[in-house]
């Protein structure tokens, strides 16, 4: 049960306002909304592109993940994120190719959609999260 989507590609960046002068205006995307991601210390920008979206993602903390990320390397590219059709699947698979996973169960959003992300060092250098659907 491989993956048939991107769900979004999330792109981190210190102010979302200033990222939209490129994606939205220059670029002409369309931007769906803009949404405070508590879980995730984060202000998200959405902005579909066909069956994916590119995600804006401000850090509105100084100590989350994501901060420190942004801290370190700057904005750029934070992680592509793979739709699957069971997570729990997609992570036993890995498992059996030794893969290093970040979470070893997934993670559930407040919206119930199921993720977890698998280690860089297992991945050619991209962070890439997987995405359950809620059913
Ligand atoms: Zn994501």
């Amino acid at each position: 049960m491989a993956s048939k989507k991107i769900s979004h590609i999330a792109i981190v960046v210190e102010d979302i306002d200033d990222a939209l002068t490129f994606w939205q205006e220059a670029l002409d995307l369309k931007l769906e909304k803009i949404t405070d991601v508590p879980e995730q210390e984060a202000m998200v920008a959405f902005l579909p592109l066909g069956d994916s979206e590119i995600e804006l993602v401000q850090p509105t903390t100084q100590k989350s993940g994501l901060a420190r990320y942004l801290q370190k390397r700057g904005p750029g590219l934070h992680h592509i994120c793979l739709e699957v059709p069971n997570i729990q699947q997609s992570l036993e698979r890995l498992r059996t190719h030794q893969v290093q996973l970040i979470d070893d169960e997934p993670r559930i959003a407040a919206d119930g959609k199921r993720y977890a992300f698998i280690h860089p060092k297992s991945t050619f250098g991209v962070l890439i999260e997987l995405y359950e659907l809620p059913k």
